[in-house]
């Protein structure tokens, strides 16, 4: 197959708009005797005026080599091995080109059902550019010889912003059903339509979606929510019914939560914007708390351990889709019991004003306010006491006594 090639400056594109590492391993790879190219959201988002958020390499130079070459190194994967590159700012993934093809030994895995169990065939360019997920990912850039080269038409395609699975859809969701995630990722963050003919095969195998790892699903979740796309990933989500498999558990969809939703996302893409930081945890908090609040009964009597009870449960069984890790899963359950303690307020309200958490949990009741209006008052009051001097916290908490 012959593929499209252009010069970079088709697209107003050069190399110095690379991170300086990741155009140095391509330098290095390339004067070992190396193909290598820059592949995927890197050229991706630049053809399209975009930042990208990394820099993902592909070569001819197997993971054993590269290791040898560059000292600061390491291989990851079983499922699927590339070699983390790590530098005092950056990780930059290089990537074997794959073949895609069953050698019938261990280094390919597919299960009867097509799933692909494990993919370490090293194979061409050609070969690699077959097994990628979509024509817009499988861009090749080569920076030194200034080539930008595509074998799938992707650069149409990221003009008529289609999202469009390299070759038969189905049988590309079946290999890997988390491929359903990345199209709708892709389709938030580029404002791009995922192919017509590939929503039949999304909505035969979405479910299989709660089959694969948790870890994985975790990790595309978080993707999904956290890099300044949330509303709009939560819309496609709802919308082609995959909200219901990554939270079984939760109604999410529920129109009553629209508002709250919608609300609590527009904030996370702003803050996103603003480039503060966002916490997984916090955003698993949201996600999750209408379950806990409608469970839990928080409201109308305050029951302090029927309400662990059920935080702790709405987690573990979010837990066998998604595999929140332990640090966040501690920082959920804190901001959620941090909630009681906004409506018993004493002496003790100094302390947790000051707590680690505090700011977190006061956020977190802000975004509250939407399912209960009823809390205004009580934010009216946190929010003076949280910034009021020692003295005046004294006559907040007097003046809340007497009324
Ligand atoms: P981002 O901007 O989020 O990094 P990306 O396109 O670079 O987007 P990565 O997850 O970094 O996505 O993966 C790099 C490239 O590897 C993709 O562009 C795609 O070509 C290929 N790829 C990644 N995951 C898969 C998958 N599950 N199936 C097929 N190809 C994949
Ligand atoms: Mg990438």
């Amino acid at each position: 197959m012959t593929p499209q090639i252009y010069s970079e400056k088709r697209f107003g594109v050069n190399s110095d708009q690379l991170s300086i590492n990741a155009l140095s391993i391509i330098e290095k790879l390339q004067k070992n005797g190396f193909d290598a190219y820059i592949v995927g959201g890197g050229i991706r988002d630049l053809i399209k005026g975009l930042q990208p958020k990394d820099f993902d390499i592909a070569t001819n130079c197997q993971p054993n080599e590269i290791r040898k070459l560059f000292k600061n190194s390491r291989i990851i994967g079983r499922r699927f091995q590339l070699v983390h590159i790590t530098f005092p700012n950056e990780i930059v993934e290089t990537t074997t080109f794959r073949s895609g093809k069953d050698k019938n030994d261990d280094s390919m895995q597919i299960n009867d059902g097509g799933r692909i169990l494990r993919d370490n065939v090293w194979g061409t360019q050609e070969e690699d550019v077959f097994r990628r997920d979509f024509t817009i990912n499988s861009i090749y850039y080569d920076p030194f010889s200034k080539e930008i080269i595509d074998y799938t038409a992707g650069i149409k395609d990221l003009k008529s912003r289609v999202i469009r699975f390299i070759g038969d859809p189905e049988q590309r969701i079946k290999e890997d059903p988390v491929r359903i995630l990345r199209a709708i990722r892709f389709a938030a963050k580029l404002n791009f339509k995922i192919e017509k003919r590939a929503l039949p095969a999304i909505k035969k195998y979405k479910t299989q979606i709660a089959d694969m790892p948790p870890s994985r699903v975790y990790e595309e979740i978080a993707k999904l929510f956290l890099l300044g796309n949330s509303e709009n990933s939560f819309n496609l989500l709802k919308e082609l019914g995959i909200l219901q498999i990554l939270f079984p558990h939760t109604d999410l969809a529920k129109k009553k939560y629209d508002t709250f939703f919608t609300n609590a996302f527009r904030d996370t893409d702003e803050r996103y914007k603003q480039n503060k930081k966002l916490n997984p945890g916090f955003l698993f908090a949201t996600l999750l708390w209408p379950k806990v609040f409608e469970e839990s009964e928080i409201e109308t009597k305050i029951n302090f351990r029927k309400f662990y009870q059920t935080s702790a449960n709405v987690i573990r069984r979010q837990q066998s889709i998604a595999a929140i890790p332990r640090r966040f899963t501690s920082f959920i359950k804190d901001v959620w019991m941090y909630q009681i303690r906004f409506n018993k307020v004493g002496k003790k309200s100094i302390n947790f004003a000051q707590s680690l958490r505090f700011r977190a949990a006061y956020d977190f009741l802000l975004i509250r306010k939407q399912l209960e209006p009823e809390l205004e008052d009580s934010i009216n009051w946190w929010t003076e006491f949280k910034t009021a001097n020692y003295d005046k916290k004294i006559k907040l908490l007097k003046s809340k006594r007497k009324r």
